[in-house]
């Protein structure tokens, strides 16, 4: 069964719930949030994806926290490197 059960594929996009959806964008590949129609995949949650990364980074992206996690792993070898200077 699909996320998008009942969507109609409209001009660019899928009309699903009363709301025209537009495909996602190169960014989202990878992100648990976007599921597939016919094809072509849509965000569970945005209906237009592009948006959510005009300004930065989309802030319910799966795949970019798990990056931000393997960050906060590396931070701590920082400070104690930090630390091991006596500062
Ligand atoms: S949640 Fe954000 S990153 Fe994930 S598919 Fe939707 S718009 Fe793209």
């Amino acid at each position: 069964m699909s996320q998008f059960d009942g969507a109609t594929k409209v001009d660019g996009g899928i009309k699903f719930k009363g709301m025209t959806l537009k495909p996602i964008v190169e960014q989202c590949e990878g992100c648990a949030k976007a599921a597939e129609f016919e094809g072509d995949k849509y965000c569970t949650l945005y209906p237009v994806p592009e948006k959510k990364w005009a300004n930065g980074k989309c802030n319910s992206a799966t795949h970019v926290k798990i990056a931000v996690e393997e960050q906060a792993k590396v931070n701590p070898l920082k400070a104690s490197k930090r630390a091991a200077r006596g500062r």
